[in-house]
């Protein structure tokens, strides 16, 4: 009897936390970003858990409780997409509706400087990549090009949305299943979905902290990528992920 009863408890247990996995509460981190200054970057046009699309109108309400799971950027059809941090290419292909053509990039503690296994998505790209599974790219190369796939029709119209959807994932393990009907998901051991804007932390520890921030920690300060193709400032470990205009000569 005794037995049975735990049984029971660990199965309640295990069930809670699979499903805690799969669709845990976002919630928004309260982050903002600045740019450098002199760079001209295109602005964040729906931030991670935010209700409403780029144009404003309500998000659906069936996919993480209407909160958007990404960060988006509109960009024309065809800008260059740059890996955030050093990263190996872990998936890429075409995924559904809302999904389009992805690429998926993982990093590691050492190459992102935070203390997490990064997983990163990017959505909506022009083409399949020319990067392979496998494939190691250095933070600020070129790993796709943007463009509206998966978002023609509906909402978006018959010309779809051109942007990027940028999904991380932050957990301590680099292990990661692949799942869903289009091979599409990654989902890293124990990885938690949040916002794209804490790479550009300093002295990220713990992510529930981050909601709990002073003020003036708030807002990060990403290195961008200049006409170039040069990092502005130099020596950072994560890169803003689409190149910045300068309108000043330094
Ligand atoms: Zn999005």
């Amino acid at each position: 009897m005794r037995l049975a009863i735990l049984l029971a408890v660990m199965l309640a247990f295990s069930a809670h936390a699979q499903v805690e996995r799969r669709d845990h509460a976002i919630t928004a981190s309260g982050l903002s970003v600045a740019f450098p200054g002199g760079y001209a970057c295109e602005p964040i046009s729906s931030p991670f858990a935010s209700l409403t699309r780029y144009d404003n109108s309500v998000r659906r309400g069936d996919r993480n409780g209407g909160l958007h799971g990404g960060m988006d950027l509109s960009l024309e059809i065809g800008t260059p997409l740059l890996a955030i941090a050093d990263s190996e290419v872990i998936a890429l292909g075409e995924g559904g509706a809302l999904e389009g053509i992805y690429i998926w990039l993982r990093s590691t503690p050492i190459n992102s400087g935070s203390p997490f296994f990064v997983f990163s998505k990017c959505q909506h790209l022009s083409a399949l990549p020319t990067l392979k599974v496998g494939d190691r790219v250095k933070a600020g190369k070129v790993v796709g090009l943007s463009g509206a796939t998966g978002t023609v029709g509906k909402h978006y119209g018959p010309n779809g949305y051109a942007h990027l959807h940028l999904s991380t994932f932050y957990g301590p393990s680099d292990e990661y299943e692949i799942k869903g009907r289009y091979d599409s998901m990654v989902s890293g051991k124990d990885a938690r979905l949040d916002d794209p804007l804490i790479l550009y932390l300093d002295d990220l520890h713990d992510l529930p902290a981050i909601r709990s921030l002073p003020d003036e920690r708030k807002t990060v300060h990403p290195a961008v990528a200049g006409n170039d193709g040069r990092i502005y400032p130099e020596g950072r470990k994560t890169v803003w992920p689409v190149s910045c205009k300068e309108r000043t000569k330094r």
